[in-house]
Order: structure tokens, then sequence, then C-alpha cells
């Protein structure tokens, strides 16, 4: 991998306008404070110069003042070309792979650039030679020698470094390593549990490196961009209250006050509409967010968001403001060049067309109703649900009738029976003569059969796929059938990016344990404007003004406009039935900060695992986190969660039952 410059690190100071226009960046020569960059006489802060220690960044050459950096190599493993040829080198690297030919060693050395043979000859010396013959995997050591042309025939054109070989004439062993349990180029991985226990092996394994960069390089990206923007990057703690994002709190016991919890935040909600109260009118934090969760194969119980916050804005700028960003991550990631605006679509019009409120837009196999033509066919089972005001929907598979025999829907049905409460599942497939042929076909008319054939674009060699049930149903139900035939058939090309925006997710969803309301998103979230009414008449038709991004069938983000006035707050918290003490007791600094000149605001959190693991092309969320946790939320390297001192859970006034 080509070597990042760093660049000069100016004085931050005088960074900080820097690639902005002059009319953005105000009139040139105006005495700028180095931290605002508001006009000195404005902040009334003396102008200082930040990180002028550091004159010069380069990765061979940190000069700075009072001394030069002596490293110890001058190259990377990743490094050496042909131009290089003839030049005298020092590497430092890890033993990938180790090979004697008749006395003459080859030695590949390897670190995060790369990996670059070095060949140890009679002409290197006996006491090099010595040394390099107890050479063993994963020892750490420096070579230095001369850069040489491979030998014709001996080329590899797989490696960067593959034309040039390094002569050794010098060889420290730096450290040894014992067995390692896998070899980080090795072919084949490892299980999960041996990759997680031994993480610092399995980190330097190529693909993990590469996701390990390509995450700073999605970081550094979005921080630039919102810096561009003038967002400003504030922490907010860790030991705080709990946060309303409706997962159980990780709870840390206090010792001062015995009997008192502090809860990891699920996210910086609280905060961030409290720094727009303050004034911060546009803040980003990469926040570090816990949720007690049952985990699967994308969550993890600690997670990293991009969050974000904006005051004086509607849904349209904070989406618009997303969309810029995506844009920017996948060109810069990517090479992509996508058009903006990103495709929208209310949750309503989602869940019609694919049963889902992060549907993947990769491929089509739309969910098409059929619940009229139910009602007036002779087919009981469709009638009676389209009766009950349930729903009759279904897809087509386009030519898929061969490639399910009846085992085949046996297993669909199973699928959707046995996992989303579904009734049945009732087929067709499309015979030559463009009939609809099935078991149940014996139930209808040909007359309706035809009516149904054309309203879901029947051809010969389709196949129907048909759930009748309560909405809800056919909407889990088909949403995972129309998962499953996607990647089944092969309907789109997993390398390929689709990028979405879902809005006016309901204000409200039922409370299945507790009966009553709970909020969608959050309980700070305003419902749209129009619908304020409906919160007093028909609470469940209310929709918010929220947003999510949804990445190849992924929710990768999630936002809202804010309530900004006490009064509907309270009105919200009435419906969710969370009581005036309660709320007080909860976020009570949120409503009294409310009452002080709390501007219009909304924000979005970006959740920056998913969003690599999706960029990465990866499936899972572990392989795009340095230190993840399993399903079983442990840390197989550290052994997290562990036990602690009995003198410990003394001084914190607790008893354990375990
Ligand atoms: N706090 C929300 C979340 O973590 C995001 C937001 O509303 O900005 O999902």
């Amino acid at each position: 991998m080509p070597k990042k410059s760093l660049g000069s690190a100016k004085p931050a100071g005088n960074n900080r306008n820097a690639g902005r226009s002059s009319t953005a960046a105000g009139p040139q020569n105006t005495r700028r404070d180095q931290i605002t960059g508001m006009p000195c006489e404005t902040s009334g802060f003396a102008p200082r110069i930040l990180g002028s220690r550091i004159t010069q960044l380069d990765f061979r050459k940190l000069t700075l003042i009072g001394g030069e950096l002596n490293l110890l190599r001058t190259h990377t493993c990743g490094e050496l070309r042909l131009d290089h040829v003839g030049q005298q080198v020092t590497l430092c690297g890890w033993v990938d792979t180790h090979r004697d030919h008749s006395g003459v060693l080859f030695v590949d050395l390897r670190d995060r650039y790369g990996r670059t043979q070095a060949v140890f000859a009679p002409e290197s010396g006996d006491e090099t030679v010595k040394a390099a013959k107890t050479l063993r995997s994963e020892y750490v050591v420096l070579a230095r020698g001369t850069v040489a042309l491979r030998p014709e025939g001996t080329v590899n054109p797989k490696l960067n470094t593959g034309q040039i070989e390094l002569r050794v004439e010098h060889l420290e062993i730096l450290n040894r390593s014992l067995v390692p349990p896998f070899q980080p180029t090795a072919m084949e991985l490892p299980s999960e549990d041996l990759r997680l226990k031994y993480r610092y092996i399995d980190l330097r394994r190529p693909e993990m490196q590469r996701t390990v960069l390509l995450r700073h390089r999605m970081i550094k990206t979005m921080r630039d961009y919102f810096d561009a923007l003038d967002f400003v990057d504030v922490e907010t703690p860790m030991l705080g209250r709990s946060t309303p994002e409706g997962a159980r709190d990780y709870l840390v016991p206090s010792r001062v006050q015995p009997g008192s919890f502090y809860a990891l935040p699920q996210s910086p909600q609280l905060y961030k509409q409290i720094l727009m109260v303050a004034g911060y009118d546009r803040y980003i934090q990469v926040a570090r967010c816990f949720r007690d969760e049952d985990l699967r194969a994308d969550r993890q119980p600690e997670f990293t968001q991009m969050d974000v916050e904006m005051s004086f804005v509607d849904m349209k700028d904070i989406i618009g403001t997303i969309d810029g960003l995506v844009a920017r991550l996948a060109k810069e990631i990517l090479d992509l060049d996508i058009s903006l605006p990103l495709p929208r679509m209310t949750y309503d019009e989602a869940m019609e067309r694919f049963g889902h409120d992060a549907p993947d837009l990769r491929f089509g196999m739309e969910i098409v109703d059929i619940t009229d033509l139910a009602k007036q066919s002779e087919f009981k089972v469709f009638r009676n649900a389209a009766e009950a005001a349930g729903r009759v929907r279904g897809i087509t598979a386009k030519g898929a009738a061969d490639r399910y025999s009846r085992k085949g829907i046996d297993e669909l049905t199973a699928h959707v029976v046995e996992n989303f409460g579904a009734k049945g599942l009732a087929w067709f497939k499309v015979d030559a003569d463009g009939k609809l042929a099935s078991p149940i076909a014996k139930n209808f008319s040909a007359d309706m059969l035809e009516k149904i054939g054309q309203r879901m674009d029947a051809a010969p060699g389709d196949l129907l796929l048909l759930v009748a049930d309560k909405y809800e149903t056919t909407c889990k139900a088909l949403y995972a059938l129309r998962k499953r035939l996607g990647a089944e058939l092969k309907l789109y090309d997993p390398a390929k990016m689709h990028f979405s925006w879902v809005v006016e997710f309901p204000m409200f969803a039922v409370d299945t344990e507790e009966g009553g309301w709970t909020a969608m998103h959050h309980p700070f979230t305003a419902p749209r404007s129009q619908d304020r009414g409906l919160l007093a008449t028909d609470p469940q038709k209310c929709r918010a003004q929220a947003y999510d991004l949804v990445i190849n069938g992924s929710e990768a983000g999630g936002g809202t406009i804010r309530i900004h006035d006490q009064q509907l707050q309270q009105q919200v918290f009435e419906l969710l039935g969370i009581d005036e003490a309660t709320a007080r007791e909860r976020f009570g600094f949120l409503l009294d900060a409310l009452q002080y000149g709390a501007p219009p605001h909304g924000g979005i959190a970006l959740g920056i695992d998913r969003m690599v693991m999706l960029f990465a092309g990866l499936d899972s969320i572990r392989d795009c986190i340095a230190f993840p946790k399993t399903q079983r939320a442990t840390d197989l390297m550290t052994d997290a969660p562990g036990s602690v001192d009995a003198k410990q859970l003394r001084e914190l006034g607790i008893k354990t039952t375990g």
C-alpha cells in the first residue's frame, strides 16, 4: 500500500481555514482567533500558535524542534521497487515465511505495508547466515543490506515488492516469538474464537489491517467533511444517567455514593441536545455507545456512532448534509460517484413495497397487493384473511419456477411459518402457456387466476409466492422471502452499493410487553407539524420527522428533528406513559434546558461499525472492530467480564449472589 504522506503540520491556527475560499473564511487579513476562528477583537482570545513544535512530518524523518528521531528502519516492507535497486536499506518486520534452499535462506519480512523477500547467502557472512538459520515465524528482526533485482524467473508479480529482494548483510533479532497459534498470512482462516483470543496475531492479517485502515480513513473523511462545514467535535461523558434509546443499560456503581449507579451512555442524545441549547449549533462526536442487548451478527454491546446534531434546521437540511457525506465517503473510499440527492421514500411506502423499513433496493421483486381480488375470490383462505381486515400480498420470482421444487417451497413455507408467524405460503408456478399452476389452483376460477397473474406480472417460468394474514405478518414474511430469494437467485451484485433514505416513521409503536405506546425512535422526536393534532386523536397515525439512512438493506443510521417546545414534550411523555415525576427524575435537566432558549434542532447518528462493514463488504461487525466482543458479550483476549476482588465489592457496597 502506498505510504500516505502525513504532510507538514503547520501551526494549527493557520491551518484552520486552509482550502476554503476567501469568501467563506472572511477577509484574509482579519486577525482570527486560533481556537474559535472568530476575529480576535470579537473573541477576546489572544492569538496562540498551536502545534509549532513539529516542523516536519515524514515517515522516515520525524524532525522535531530540539532533535531528530533516529528510526530503526529506512523503508517499510511494502515500499521497495526497481528504483531502489543498488541502495543500502534497513527493514524491520516480522518473519512471515522462511525457506532454506541448499544453504541460501529466503525470509519474507512482513509489516503492515507489505512483504519483502530477504535473502541470506554466503556473501551475507557466516555470522549473519548463522543468525538467520535460527529465525522462526513471527520473530521480529532488523535486516540491513542492498536492494537487488530478483534473478530472472523468480519475479513474483503478485507482490508489490516482487521484482526486488534484499540481500542481507546485517541481521538483528529484535525479539523472538513463541510458535504462533496460527500464521497471519495462512490461506485458511482459524476459528473465530482463536482469532479473538490471539487478536494481536489476528490483527497482523492483511485482511484485518485493510479493514482497520479503511475504518480509520472513513472516520477521517467524516471528520474532515464536518470540520469543513464548521461542525465542532465535543466529547460528552461516559459516566452519566440512563439515556432513553430503549435498550438495557450498562451500570457502573459509584463508590463514593454507595447504592448509586452511573449508566454508560446508550448514545449522547441528551448531551447533544443540551449542546444545541448552549449554542454549539453544529456538533459531531465519534461516540462510543453501550447497549446491553441480545447480540446478533451485526450488533455489539459497545459500538461507535458518528453522532451529529444541528440547530436551525429541518429534516431536509440534515438529510442533505448526510447526502454530501455519503457521496464523499463513496468517492474517497470506493472511488464511486453517486448522484445526489439520495432516493427517499416514506416508511409507509417502504412497508407496502418491501415489507421493511430498511429495504434492499439493489433489486426489484417488490410486494404486490391482491387483497381486493382475494375478497372476490373463491378461495376461503384468501377471502377470510381479506375480510378480517388482513391483507393478501405476494412477490413474483422471475424465472424461478424451476429453481424451487416442492421440497424447496416446503422449506420456504417452514421459514415463514416458524420464524414469522405466517399461517402458510400460497404459491403458483406459471406454466408455458402463462397459466398459474398449483395444488390450490382448483380453488380459483380461471378468470380469477388470470387476474392474479396479471396483477403480479406473471410470465411463463415465474414463481408466485403469496401470504394471507395480518398486515404486519405479511410484511415480515414477504420481507424475509424477498431477502432470501434475492440472495439465492443472485438478483444483485454483492459488490454494488445502494444508498437511500426512509423517512417519516410512525411516532409510536405498540408496546407489546407493557401495553400502551413506546417511542419508535426516542421520546424527544418531533411529530410532523401537520400531525400534531393526531397526538390527541389518533397517535398511531402520527408520523415523525424521522429519517434512516439505508445502505444495501441495512439501517446505517437514524435521526430525528427534536421537540424544542416544553409543552409538546410534555404531551409526548404523557402518551408514552412517562409521568411528570419520572420525566423529572430521568431527564429533568433536559426539560429545564428546553426552557432556557432552546433553538429548533435535530440530528442523526451513523453506525460507524456497520458502515465499515458495508463499505468493506464484510458479513460480520466483529471483523470491523479491533477488539470486539463475542455473541456472549465476552472479550476472549482479556477474558472480560471477569470477577473482581471481594474488597472492591465491599467498597462499592455490593453483594453478589453468584
Ligand atoms: N440518539 C439516536 C440513536 O442513537 C440518534 C439520533 O436521534 O440522533 O439512535
